[in-house]
């Protein structure tokens, strides 16, 4: 009965891992399988490093075997955190790479200092296989920005939450309300990112109307990019009018805390 839970807890492991960060389940198992014998604690930090060596010195000279890239980190180009490169979600198409420097490069030249903050964009293998939550960022072709932020010294690089996700720029008095007409459809997903925040941080900072605007501007002008995602009253607000600015549907997640684009 022992040995039954313990391969279930082991297969858990390995599922989560696999779904957060496609290649973990695999090191796990390979680290369990040639380490079985040692303790639990020398086998854990082997695990640790056997998977930092792994997805930050070994995936990134593999996936372009694979067609994809990391995201190439500048002055101008940043994750909103280190998680998502140490998760491998930090993985798209080359193309995509040169939309993210050329967009940056010109945000930068508007707005000097201002960078291009990521979060979640694709594994490094697979097409097909989803970056959940977001099931469609399955080909290295889709990526989520933050949205922009000021405070009282104008323009700034930070962001509301730790995650990048779940602090929302929701409809204001009079503004058209999509999330309420989803919740009201049931669609409980919806507003599922309050959930992902990781902690609310950097309390004086508000959504720059102005920053984000350029920002949309900026990637809607890239020939590459096929569709942009935004909530519409974000849309109407910022006042943007590009027929790539899209809204995404009740089935996806609200997109008031950040920005998905892709190619074509
Ligand atoms: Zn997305």
């Amino acid at each position: 009965m022992k040995k039954i839970f313990k391969s279930i807890f082991h297969f858990l492991i390995v599922l989560f891992l696999t779904i957060t960060t496609q290649i973990g389940g695999i090191v796990y198992l390979i680290c369990f399988v040639f380490f079985r014998r040692k303790k639990r604690k020398i086998r854990l930090l082997i695990f640790m490093l056997s998977y930092s060596f792994v997805s930050l010195f070994l995936v990134p000279k593999i996936a372009p075997l694979f067609g994809r890239e990391k995201i190439k980190n500048t002055e101008l180009i940043k994750a909103n955190s280190f998680i998502y490169i140490l998760a491998n979600r930090n993985y798209v198409v080359p193309e995509l790479n040169t939309v993210l420097d050329k967009v940056s490069k010109k945000l930068h030249e508007r707005y000097n200092g201002i960078q291009l903050v990521y979060l979640d964009a694709n594994f490094p293998f697979l097409d097909g296989f989803p970056l959940l939550p977001h099931l469609s960022h399955n080909d290295g072709e889709k990526i989520d920005l933050s949205l922009v932020y000021k405070d009282e010294k104008g323009l700034t690089n930070k962001k509301p939450s730790i995650s990048g996700y779940g602090v929302f720029e929701g409809p204001k008095k009079g503004e058209f309300d999509q999330i309420s007409v989803c919740k009201n459809k049931r669609k409980w997903q919806y507003d599922f990112p309050k959930h992902l925040t990781f902690g609310r941080i950097n309390k004086n900072i508000e959504f720059s109307k102005k920053g984000t605007k350029s920002l949309i501007q900026l990637i809607v002008q890239q020939r590459k990019i096929g569709k942009l995602f935004i909530e519409p009253h974000l849309k109407s607000r910022l006042q943007l009018v590009n027929k790539k600015i899209r809204y995404h549907g009740c089935q996806a997640v609200r997109h008031d805390d950040h920005i998905h684009l892709q190619l074509y």
